[in-house]
Order: C-alpha cells, then structure tokens, then sequence
C-alpha cells in the first residue's frame, strides 16, 4: 500500500460566529466580551499578554488516499491561521509521504519531525501538522485493517471517556446559571475560564459551586495570567469552594514557578496544554510542574501522544487531554487516544461548540451523559463530508 496524495484545506467556518459574538458581548461573557481588543478576524484579552484568538471557527484538516482509494484525515488543529499549518503539510510533509507506506506510522513522523529540528522547530506550528498527518495515517491503517483506531495504539483500557465541559463569563450569577445547564446536559464536571480580579473569580466560584452543589467536580483556568504568589493566593481561595485543579496559573516557560505553585498548594494544578513533545515535557515531568498534564492530540498527534503519557506514567502522572478549539477530528483522536492509556483522568469538551464543529461530517461521536462511549467504527470514525470541507476551506 502506498500514499498516493496529501491535502491540507485550512478551514474558517462561515457564516461566522458573529452572531454569536454579538450576543456573547452583550451577555458578558469573558471569552468573546467587550474586554477585548480586536485585530481583523482575531483578538486578545485587553491588559493582558496571552493567546490570540479567532472570531470564527478555524482549524486545518489533513486528506491522505492510498493507491487502494483509502482516504485518512486528521487534524492539525489551528485555532488561528490556518493556512500556516496547509503550507507545512503540502510544502514539507508531502513530498516526505507521497508513495510512503502509511502503515509506517511512526517512521513517518521522525521522518517528517527529524526534518526540521536542527533549524529549531520543534514544536508549534510544525509539530500540529505532523500530528494531523499522524492521525490521518492512523485512520488509514484502522480502515484497512477494520479496527478503530484505540486497538491499534494499546486497545480499550475503557469503555468511556469521561468529559468536563467549559464556561467562562464574567458575571457570578450567568455562569452560575451556565454550570446549572451543563449539569442538566449530564456534565459532573466543568471548568470555568476565568480571568480578572481574584475577588470577581472566587465570586463567580462560589456562585456556581452553590448551584451545582458539592457532588461536581470544578476546574478553573486563569489562561496563564498571574505570577506565582497571585496563583498561589488566588488556589488557596479556590480551596475554599472545592475546586478540583488550577490551571495554566503562570507563563508556560516559567516551569520553576508552576512546580512552586503546585507545591504551595494542597489543590491539583495543571499545565501543559502547550506542549506538543515528550522532549519538550521531561523537565516539566522531572521538576513536577503540575499534578495533571493537559497536553493536546490535536498538538501532539497520536502517536507521540502515546509516548509522551508513558513518560508521565512513569512519574506518576495523569493526563487530561486538552481540546479547546480542537475541531470533530481532534476531538475523535483524543478519544481513540484517551481510551488507550492507563493514566487517563478526564477530557476536555466544548459542549456548546460542538454542532458547529460537526458541519464537516455525517457521523462523528457525540456525547452522552458527560461522556463519550467508544465504538468499532473502523479508523478514527469519523465521516467526513468532503463537500463541506471545500466549502469552509479558505483560498
Ligand atoms: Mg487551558
């Protein structure tokens, strides 16, 4: 079996999320609020120095065919520009794949990661697409074979994957109501992305934990907007109302400081949603910068996923894959990845997304309950609609 061709197609859904953003703005909520400052199709946190992020949705996905007319896709997630991620697939990855064997999985990937690291990428943008490239090999191999993915990667530790849902805002009593929402969707844990005043974030805290009461489990995610004595003053706060883990309190690079404040506090902490690879995460596993570790398939790819949470295995460590924007494919990779490890925790999901992020396929995992129950669907399974694909692929 060979591969015959590589296609990238760098994805902005339309229509935008401008309706959205309107009533986002006028509701307060944090994530797309007034308290931002807008650059074209993007935008940042006003008074502070974390991620862009986009008004749409935008990710980039990966079409891989054999000569047997086997097609693969994958997911180099992109929140924002897209079209960086196509580039790399069709410039630099392709003619590295095209008449390769894709059951070659992981020479593949140290191929296409061997090729880059001595000009110093190995991470980012680069790194998302060999992971998209990754995931598209795999559902090739499941398609052929007839297995999903998660019995090629170390088989079914679990029959689910558990999920907590995301909200963010900034008034106590709307994401209160929120929270009561997503319980009522069947959700036993949620996360809530909160920024500002330590004052306003233990408010809006103590709003929802007395909403959804003792039994759900709560996370909240500063988005890397402190120093380590705020984080530190703001999680003893946070234990007061039970809250399960901080997450991302400092700059990714300060590991010292996330191994200070993980140790300062008796609350979990977690990090490492930034990081794609096992070389870029040992220090942080050996300095024991977090007690969970949050890294992205959507990043990381599958392949180097799996090594990555055999390292933190090692140290003892539980991972709980990120998703964030992560789109249909890399919310399918996380699942086949997050069924086939031991030292899985819990997933992250969108609930409110996740329509939306379904409009390139005709069947795609949904959850149920607060959980995503695997099947036998072969490959990554995922149907993807190709016409729709072309249809929200940005020139
Ligand atoms: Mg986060």
């Amino acid at each position: 079996m060979r591969i015959t061709s590589v296609d990238a197609f760098a994805l902005r859904f339309e229509p935008p999320r401008g309706a959205d953003l309107a009533s986002a703005r006028a509701s307060g909520s944090s994530v797309l609020s007034a308290e931002t400052d807008s650059y074209g199709d993007y935008y940042i946190h006003r008074g502070e120095w974390t991620s862009i992020y986009s008004n749409r949705f935008e990710t980039t996905v990966v079409r891989i065919e054999t000569d047997g007319g086997v097609v693969g896709w994958g997911e180099a997630q992109s929140p924002v520009s897209p079209r960086t991620s196509r580039t790399i697939v069709e410039d630099l990855l392709r003619p590295v794949l095209i008449g390769a064997d894709p059951f070659d999985v992981e020479a593949l990937w140290q191929r296409g990661f061997g090729a880059m690291r001595e000009r110093g990428h190995p991470t980012g943008f680069y790194v998302d697409a060999l992971g998209g490239v990754d995931v598209a090999l795999l559902d090739i191999v499941g398609k052929t074979v007839g297995k999903p993915v998660h019995k090629l990667v170390g088989g079914r530790f679990r029959d689910k994957v558990a999920l907590y849902a995301g909200l963010s805002g900034t008034d106590p009593e709307k994401v209160a109501a929120q929270a009561r929402e997503h319980v009522g969707y069947g959700y036993r844990a949620l996360k809530l992305h909160l920024r500002g005043p330590r004052e306003r974030i233990l408010k809006i805290v103590a709003a929802t934990r007395a909403v959804v009461g003792p039994d759900v489990q709560l996370m909240v995610d500063v988005h890397t907007t402190l120093d380590v004595p705020g984080a530190v003053l703001l999680g003893r706060g946070l234990e007061e109302h039970d809250v399960f883990w901080l997450e991302s309190p400092v700059a990714p690079e300060d590991i010292k400081g996330q191994s200070e404040i993980a140790r300062a506090l008796d609350m979990a902490v977690c990090v490492g949603e930034w990081s794609r690879t096992r070389f870029e995460m040992r220090e942080a596993f050996e300095r024991r910068a977090g007690d969970f570790y949050n890294f992205d398939i959507g990043r990381t790819g599958i392949t180097e996923g799996k090594k990555i949470a055999s390292l933190a295995d090692t140290y003892g460590i539980r991972v709980t894959p990120h998703i964030g924007a992560g789109g249909i494919l890399s919310i399918a990779a996380s699942i086949h990845f997050s069924a086939a490890i031991p030292n899985f925790l819990i997933m992250e999901h969108s609930h409110g997304s996740h329509a939306e992020k379904m409009k390139i396929c005709s069947v795609a995992p949904e959850p149920v309950d607060g959980a995503f129950l695997l099947d036998d669907r072969p490959g990554i399974g995922v149907e993807i609609d190709e016409d729709a694909v072309r249809r929200y692929a940005v020139a």
